[in-house]
């Protein structure tokens, strides 16, 4: 990122903010911006223009989203900064409205507007005049070829579809993001290869619904067969799959892991619940049966496979009894990696104007004793592996000479580390290390 002061040439500030899809967004905006010859700067609080990328998924995004963008309008009105420009996800969402929150954005720049943002930046300059540039319904798939990438170079996420054409009925992202469009392979493998040639060396894999691949270009087997071809890139090493619906893990998807040795036996499943009625109102249509031998499936086909769930606690009807159910349940699969979050009654949502909403004290105690008993499974498996070698992919040297690291296990910015003490290997290298013990979810080893 170039972060030189030029007088003579517009700086741009840069916030990013959201799920992995919305940074590959940002990464694509400020390869775009930066193109234009403007001049990209990490000192916000002084840009000529501000540009926030961001979410608007739940409320706590929503809120990050709104403190982002009043301070900086209030750079703008200490004259330390001259445009606020607000695009991404929440942008899409409230479009205009956004101006209620805060009327002194300059630009709002709808999803599909996307590769518009130096145009809009330059138009911000010559104009006191409010610009909105948002067109309902989002439909192109993204070329997102190109980037300035925020990762580190020797990762990065490869997006392969957009929009969700699932219903779950708590969801905002259909509504935001629009309607699933898979982008041709063609694009997917050339954009996979200019990311490795910046030097990535583990690709991982996102979407909406990644099992939902090719579905409207009516391919059969799309996912694999692109996996496949994905996996043949020289010079790559890990392909991670993230975002997995459950009853979308098919046989030939479960082979194509298991014979491959580039695509890692990474299964992140977001499952969201698993009592039947819950399961119901949420308009998911997996079974509890279904998932438990989906599990034992992957299992058995892929005995070192690693598992990684989301589930959403406090769901509108989810009784004392239903909750025990989901306990139970990740008594029984232990996970290796679980995120959970409290229900978030989203406007214009099914699930907001349910009956039998849940109190937030529930909510917040219900997160709570789920993730203690994740804790104490995480800190079991974590003991298990004392003792053995694992493959290390070094992500960064720290002050203390403890280098973080992650095993096929382990995937970035959501997952725990292995911190590898006096090892001196470069970011972007792999390593053998032995584990050695553990310090809360991360692992210790030592390097071999
Ligand atoms: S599959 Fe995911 S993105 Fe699609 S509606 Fe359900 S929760 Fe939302």
């Amino acid at each position: 990122m170039n972060i030189k002061k030029d007088k003579k040439r517009t700086t741009v500030g840069f916030i990013a903010l959201g799920c992995p899809k919305n940074m590959v967004d940002s990464e694509r905006m400020l390869a775009l911006i930066a193109q234009a010859g403007l001049v990209i700067t990490q000192d916000t609080d002084n840009a000529d223009v501000i540009v926030i990328n961001t979410c608007g998924f739940i409320a706590p995004a929503k809120d990050e989203a709104l403190d982002a963008i009043n301070l900086a309008v209030r750079q703008k009105q200490k004259g330390k900064v001259r445009k606020v420009i607000v695009a991404g996800c929440l942008a899409q969402r409230m479009g205009k409205n956004l101006l209620n929150e805060n009327p002194g954005i300059d630009a709002i720049l709808g999803l599909q507007q996307r590769d518009n943002i130096p145009d809009i930046i330059k138009s911000t300059l010559t104009t006191d005049k409010t610009i909105t540039a948002v067109s309902p319904n989002p439909h192109i798939p993204y070329d997102d070829r190109t980037r300035l990438r925020i990762t580190p170079p020797h990762w990065a996420y490869l997006r392969i579809s957009e929009g969700c054409n699932k219903k779950c009925s708590f969801c905002t992202i259909p509504s935001i993001r629009g309607k699933s469009r898979s982008k041709p392979s063609s694009l997917i493998l050339a954009e996979a290869r200019q990311l490795v040639a910046s030097g990535a060396v583990e690709l991982n894999i996102i979407a909406q619904d990644i099992t939902a691949y090719g579905h409207d270009l009516k391919a059969k087997d799309a996912l694999p067969q692109l996996l496949t071809e994905l996996a043949k890139t020289p010079r790559l090493r890990w392909l991670r799959l993230l975002y997995l619906y459950p009853t979308g893990i098919t046989e030939r998807l479960i082979e194509t892991v298991a014979d491959s040795d580039k695509i890692l036996p990474y299964f992140d499943i977001p499952l969201q619940h698993i009592n039947p009625q819950i399961l119901k109102a949420m308009r998911r249509p997996h079974s509890k049966d279904k998932i438990r031998r989906l599990i034992e499936t992957l299992r058995t086909k892929i005995p070192d496979c690693v598992l990684r769930t989301t589930f959403i606690v406090g769901f509108p009807g989810e009784t004392d009894a239903r909750f025990n159910e989901l306990l139970e349940f990740i008594n029984w699969a232990r996970f290796d990696n679980l995120g959970c979050f409290t229900f978030y009654p989203e406007q214009g949502t099914p699930a907001a104007d349910l009956p039998r909403q849940i109190p937030d004290r529930i909510k917040k105690h219900r997160l709570e004793k789920l993730m203690l008993a994740q804790q104490q499974i995480a800190f079991d498996k974590n003991k298990s592996r004392i003792g053995s070698t694992l493959t290390c992919l070094v992500d960064s040297i720290e002050k203390n000479h403890a280098t973080k690291a992650r095993f096929f296990g382990q995937a970035p910015d959501i997952d725990p580390l292995c911190i590898i003490r006096d090892c001196n290997a470069c970011p972007g290298s792999f390593i053998n290390a032995k584990v050695t013990g553990s310090k809360n979810y991360d692992l210790l080893c030592r390097q071999i």
